[in-house]
């Protein structure tokens, strides 16, 4: 199918991606009269029980795809490692996939990554790619010690990631990660880790959300406060980098931004993520349109909405059994639970998170 632009209500919009953040697009997307087909790996997941539509199987595997297409002339994702060949595949079907190949494509390899926002202006760390154990070495030599080595592709949360104290440990530490291509990166002396959530819509419009300031445990997200204390040239600082990255990807959707600021208050990015993010959690109860019906609204080619705060917000994750607390959470006035219907709580798992209003704006 071809698809009709804006997307009307009344459409099937697809989701590759079957966890919270497929859940809480298709929640925004059945708010916006639209029903959602979801293809994801596991019967039962978070994001199928609450779409019209679950199409079960891989993300690469053609009759799956073909369903999709079948369903669906609008098609994004939930997370950032779906195949570049499958995004081709749906293409070829006459499907409108966003955010595009490019985007995916980036953010699937954190040395493309890196380079495509230096090129575009946009600062990070020093970095160096390595391949092998002799490469590694001279690679952590190159960025200085001690550096952050990380696989290229598929790290998330931290993981794929190990610390490089002397050049000549780096030998080992490839070893240890698999001896699978990595980038070596210089550690960034940050005071505190913010993003960005921003958006591009089908007409090159650009909205940006204000900054939230972030606390990782263990590389994972635990806790984010929205909008950010930060001084007027952070905010221009972090609008600019957002706009010359989705001008950069020609993109279309929310895209998430982290990073990092230094004590001379300028901004390195960290990463991007070409979806809906974590950190972008307080606007469901903190915005005007939170970042989950932004999306679906850029997707759809429809106008994006407001994206001005109108409370500041406080996001704590419930990782694994924290989510049993959900009764405390539910009698606090000033809190506002979201729950991903997850059947295990395995530990560290991403169960839920709640929004805490600190005040109104
Ligand atoms: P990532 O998986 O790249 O998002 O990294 C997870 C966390 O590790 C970040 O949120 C930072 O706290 C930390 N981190 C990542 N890269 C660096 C770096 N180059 N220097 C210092 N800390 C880092």
């Amino acid at each position: 199918m071809t698809a009709i632009l804006p997307l009307p209500p009344g459409s099937t919009l697809g989701i590759l991606g079957g966890g919270q953040l497929g859940r809480m697009l298709a929640q925004a997307a059945a708010k916006l009269g639209f029903d959602v087909a979801i293809l994801e790996r596991e019967t039962d997941a978070p994001a199928g029980r609450v779409a019209a539509h679950a199409i079960i199987g891989a993300y690469d595997d053609p009759l799956a795809l073909n369903a999709l297409a079948e369903l669906a002339d609008v098609v994004t994702f939930e997370f950032e490692n779906v195949p570049a060949a499958s995004v081709e595949a749906l293409m070829a079907l006459g499907v409108e996939v966003a955010p595009g190949p490019l985007a995916l494509a980036v953010a699937q390899d954190r040395v493309d990554e890196k380079s495509f926002l230096n090129a575009r202006g946009v600062a990070t760390v020093a970095f160096a790619a390595a391949d092998s154990p002799e490469t590694a070495v001279a690679a952590a030599a190159a960025v200085g010690t001690p550096c952050l080595m990380k696989t290229r592709r598929e790290g998330y949360d931290g993981k794929g990631q190990t610390w490089v104290e002397h050049a000549a440990d780096a030998a080992k530490a490839f070893e240890s990660l698999g001896a699978r291509p990595v980038i070596l990166e210089a550690a960034a002396d940050f005071v505190r880790e913010l993003s960005i959530i921003a958006a591009r819509g089908r007409d090159g419009a650009i909205a940006v959300y204000p900054l939230a300031e972030n606390h990782h445990e263990k590389g994972v997200l635990r806790r984010s406060v929205a909008p950010a204390e930060v001084s007027a040239s952070a905010a221009e600082q972090a609008e600019r980098i957002a706009a010359r990255i989705l001008t950069g990807l020609d993109y279309v959707g929310v895209i998430g931004i982290e990073l990092f600021e230094l004590k001379d208050g300028s901004l390195l990015v960290n990463e991007i993520a070409p979806r809906v993010h974590n950190t972008g959690h307080w606007t469901q109860d903190g915005c005007e349109v939170d970042q989950f019906e932004q999306h679906i609204r850029a997707v759809a080619g429809w106008p994006l909405g407001p994206t001005a705060a109108r409370a500041q917000v406080e996001m704590l994750n419930l990782l694994g059994d924290e989510a049993a607390g959900w009764a405390t959470y539910a009698a606090q006035p000033e809190t506002r639970v979201h729950l991903y219907g997850k059947r295990e709580a395995k530990p560290g798992r991403k169960m839920g998170h709640v929004n805490r209003i600190l005040g109104s704006l």
